[in-house]
């Protein structure tokens, strides 16, 4: 007879703890809900070299998770430049260079493209191989956490009463239940969740092919003429591609970027590519210490929910890495639903207001990953109009490399400084949002309009105090009063009545942007605004209704 499987029994289970996965786990420990989350991975295997860029929106939500600090102060060695080089090697000559503060002087040094940027945090370049072992740290230290390493979700079945999950001890071969109320599945790209649910990924399979070399080269700095970068962009006639600066010192990731003509990761020669991009000769030496071969798409699940079972991050959406933004979606899909599911275990909002995370995520995950095709598909365009005299030297020569140089600039400055990815997106069809008839301000890939119409993401200041915005609002709902002479009572009532938290925030007007124009203005958990208004409406329950998901999704009348 087969011994009884070892149960286990928490609020939440989430399969995956990769990035997605470890902060979602954070989140929904510090808003009161117990976790359980199987990983296939043994402890402290480290996962692919991928992903290298922390968006600002990112380093917010680990701020309020207390993990930024650990997060700014690894990876790259303090003074290392996190700089974008543009060049026609990476030991050849330098076309144009994106400044971006290496993490030493990330908070005081403001002369690059994104130094202006609204925002208590801003980005941080950091390997995932450094990023997760922070995150599973913090995570594992949290309250109301249990990681079980080495197990793999199989298969699960859920009813009105919750979620059964059946794992195996891949050490072992022991039979795992985890029994909980909802299943998060961030199970990456071949999420097994995902299938389970029914949600076909719907999109573009194949945009571009990379074959990717994780290598240690001791010598290739000293080979650098100028200032070393974080990203350098290689493109000369014979082979395009891009070296990342992994550990600062001596391991770099290439990604040799294939011909529209190439296909088969085997049959392009690794070494010979590799060789180009760097621009050395037969006499250098380099180890490969891993192939990262990938592919390029733009896949998002047509489904991020089905019933008690929700899917983050690659499980849901993958897209060619432009922007660097993977990831960074991928918490931000987390923290949403985190606070949804939170407030809903906690007893004050509707299981409707479940329905919200599909509806706000679904379409910024469509349209952050257009994004991503669309700058793609452009560089593809760049690296087949590659001057072949790029190389030349003289004055034409330089002239060609200034000019290719400006227009890589120019091209790329919106990936690596994308604002509008990090602070433009908005709901425009949130079920819990109260929306007052003004359009929100369109945002691209680079730019966006702060804003203050509900649905964007408050625009983010000082508070009186000097305390950022993010730190002086609350867990939950924060009502930012800028006219003292405005009676909320009856709002703050109404929320007690129904139990929503809701703190309200004195501002004098003195020290807000100009995009504060009204005398009230409701942060969401997320940063979103969720209503503003001069006064405070009539019906104050119909307003924290609306709040707690309990305004039926086809009443979307402004309130
Ligand atoms: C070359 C490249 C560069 C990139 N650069 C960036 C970047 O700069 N910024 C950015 O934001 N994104 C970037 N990305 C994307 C980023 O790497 C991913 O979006 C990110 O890893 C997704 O995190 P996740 O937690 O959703 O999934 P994953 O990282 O895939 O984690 C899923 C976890 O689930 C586990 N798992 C899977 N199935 C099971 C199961 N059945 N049972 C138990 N455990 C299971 C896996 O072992 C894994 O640990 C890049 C991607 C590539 C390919």
């Amino acid at each position: 007879m087969s011994p009884r499987p070892e149960r286990l029994e928490a609020d939440v289970a989430i399969v995956g703890a990769g990035p997605v996965g470890l902060t979602l786990a954070m989140d929904l420990a510090q808003r009161g809900c117990s976790v359980v989350v199987l990983e296939t991975r043994q402890r402290g295997e480290p996962p692919n070299v991928k992903c290298n860029h922390v968006a600002a929106r990112t380093m917010e939500q680990f701020r309020r998770l207390g993990v930024a600090a650990d997060v700014r102060n690894a990876g790259l060695p303090p003074d290392y430049p996190n700089d974008v080089v543009f060049r026609t090697a990476v030991t050849g000559v330098e076309l144009a260079r994106i400044h971006i503060p290496a993490r030493a002087t990330r908070y005081t040094d403001t002369s690059g493209p994104d130094g202006w940027w609204p925002t208590p945090e801003p980005p941080h370049r950091i390997n995932q191989i450094y990023l997760e072992p922070i995150l599973f740290a913090h995570a594992e230290a949290r309250r109301g956490v249990t990681i079980r390493n080495r197990a793999e979700a199989t298969s699960f079945e859920q009813d009105e009463r919750g979620v059964t999950v059946q794992a195996r001890d891949l050490d072992s071969g022991a039979a795992l239940v985890v029994q909980a109320q909802y299943l998060i599945g961030c199970d990456g790209g071949r999420s097994m969740v995902r299938k389970a649910i029914g949600a076909a990924f719907v999109g573009t399979p194949v945009i571009q092919k990379v074959q990717s070399t994780y290598i240690r080269a001791p010598d290739l700095l000293a080979r650098v003429s100028g200032r070393p970068a974080w990203c350098c962009y290689a493109y000369n006639p014979r082979r395009s591609g891009v070296c990342f600066a992994i550990d600062g010192r001596e391991t770099f990731l290439i990604h040799n970027h294939f011909h529209p003509s190439e296909d088969d990761f085997d049959a392009v020669d690794r070494d010979a590519s590799i060789r180009h991009i760097l621009g050395v000769g037969a006499d250098f030496r380099y180890d490969v210490i891993s192939k990262e071969d990938w592919i390029g798409r733009r896949l998002v699940a047509e489904r991020f929910r089905e019933r008690r079972v929700f899917i983050c991050g690659d499980a849901a959406h993958l897209w060619v890495p432009y922007a660097g933004y993977g990831m960074n979606a991928g918490i931000a899909d987390a923290m949403n639903l985190s606070w949804h599911l939170a407030s809903h275990l906690a007893g004050w909002a509707e299981g409707a207001v479940l329905d919200a995370y599909e509806i706000e995520r679904l379409p910024i995950t469509d349209q952050v990953s257009r994004f991503a095709m669309d700058h793609a598909q452009q560089m593809i365009k760049a690296r087949g109009a590659v001057p072949r005299r790029i190389e030349e030297p003289g004055a034409e020569g330089d002239a060609i490399r200034a000019a290719f140089g400006r227009e890589s600039y120019d091209l790329n400055v919106q990936q690596f400084c994308c604002a509008g990815l990090n602070f433009g997106y908005f709901y425009d069809r949130s079920p819990l949002i109260a929306y007052d008839g003004e359009p929100a301000p369109v945002y691209s890939m680079g730019s966006f309009t702060p804003s203050t119409v509900p649905g964007c993401r408050a625009p983010h200041f000082r508070v009186a105090d000097g305390r950022s915005l993010h730190d002086a609002c609350g867990p939950d709902y924060t009502l930012l009063r800028f006219d003292t002479s405005v009676a909320t009572e009856r709002l703050v009532e109404a929320a007690r009545a129904r139990r929503v938290p809701l703190a309200v925030l004195d501002v004098p007007r003195g020290v807000a942007p100009t995009e504060y124009r009204h005398a009230l203005v409701l942060v969401r958990a997320d940063q979103h605004v969720g209503w503003r208004g001069d006064t405070v409406p009539d019906d104050a329950i119909a307003w924290v209704e609306r709040l707690r998901g309990a305004v039926p999704l086809t009443d979307r009348s402004p309130s």
